[in-house]
């Protein structure tokens, strides 16, 4: 009973606060979609399909191979459409799929997933839809079929995204089915260096968005895996060459008029949403349980920034 009535005060306060800079939530299966819109959040910055396709515990070409595309769309369009339903008419963004090879080695059918000594540098994230448009497709169709429902909230973010080449690629597939990129949002996460130092010309390929998934990006720049103990004292997100990649992609996205946002680990410590503020970011996504602070550390940042200004005049 305690724990209803913390939840009924963290809802009560945190609808409270009006902010500049938008706050979301991550939400990871649709599941948990219920409990992220009660945080008052102002959309989903992260909806990671992966979840989905993993707790069928089929491989996706399973369903390929079977002849059963249209059941693993309506999965996906199932699972999309909860969330969207329990935060309409605000945005939620959509990522493709990203696991890595060994977690679909483990579905049913997967076996002739390769083994890779790295698999957090290897077949996974946008690359493999790449090089698999089939399945790549499925998830585009998927978010098609919620278009035609008449949601207008939805996003599609692209992951593990290195360069220009990528986004044209990725953009030249969903092309080819029948979706309508004007009537989305469409964005990439930064997560790799290369993606942060060639954002001028990733923004040329018509971005609207893109969001900082600091859990690799941290990984790929200080060149430390994210899942190994022995080197876990050097994983460090708010490290000052990970803070200068965000700095700088955006500055460069205000400038040109792309929305920024972080979807990482990192977008739920307060002192890091503090810098990223500053930096003029425009929203943070956050987890369900920190929302409601990150919501007080936006609106208390955002009035210092004010005061400043005024008293600097
Ligand atoms: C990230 O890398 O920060 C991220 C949000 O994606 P994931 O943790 O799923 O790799
Ligand atoms: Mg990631």
């Amino acid at each position: 009973q305690k724990k209803e009535q913390e939840k009924k005060e963290i809802v009560r306060t945190t609808s409270d606060e009006v902010t500049a800079t938008d706050v979301k939530v991550n939400v990871s299966i649709p599941e948990a979609a219920e409990r992220a819109a009660k945080t008052n959040a102002d959309g989903v910055g992260l909806l990671r399909i992966e979840h989905m396709v993993l707790n069928l515990n089929k491989h996706p070409q399973f369903y390929i191979r079977n002849n059963k595309e249209e059941e693993l769309i309506n999965e996906l369009f199932e699972g999309v459409r909860k969330v969207a339903d329990e935060f309409y008419p605000k945005p939620v963004w959509v990522r493709t799929l990203d696991a890595p090879t060994d977690e679909f080695r483990s579905l049913e059918g997967g076996d002739h997933e390769p083994h890779e000594n790295n698999p957090m540098l290897g077949f996974r994230g946008i690359r493999r839809s790449l090089s698999n448009s089939r399945t790549f497709k499925l998830q585009i169709r998927a978010i098609e079929k919620l278009s035609e429902k008449g949601y207008d909230n939805i996003g599609l973010m692209l992951p593990l995204i290195q360069d220009p080449n990528e986004v044209r690629k990725a953009r030249e597939i969903i092309d080819e089915t029948g979706l309508d990129m004007k009537e989305i949002d469409f964005g990439v996460m930064i997560e790799t260096p290369a993606a942060a130092i060639l954002i001028d010309k990733i923004i040329d390929e018509g971005i609207d968005f893109v969001s900082f998934g600091t859990n690799d990006l941290t990984q790929y720049t200080l060149a430390v895996d994210r899942n190994n103990e022995n080197v876990s004292s050097l994983y460090q997100e708010k490290h000052p060459a990970v803070l200068e990649l965000m700095e700088n992609v955006i500055k460069k996205c205000n400038e040109r008029g792309v929305e920024t946002s972080i979807c990482g680990q990192a977008g739920s410590y307060p002192d890091v949403v503090e810098k990223l503020i500053k930096y003029g970011i425009s929203s943070i996504s956050s987890n369900i349980d920190a929302v409601h602070e990150i919501k007080k550390t936006v609106a208390k940042t955002e009035k210092r920034i004010i005061l400043e200004s005024v008293r600097q005049k």
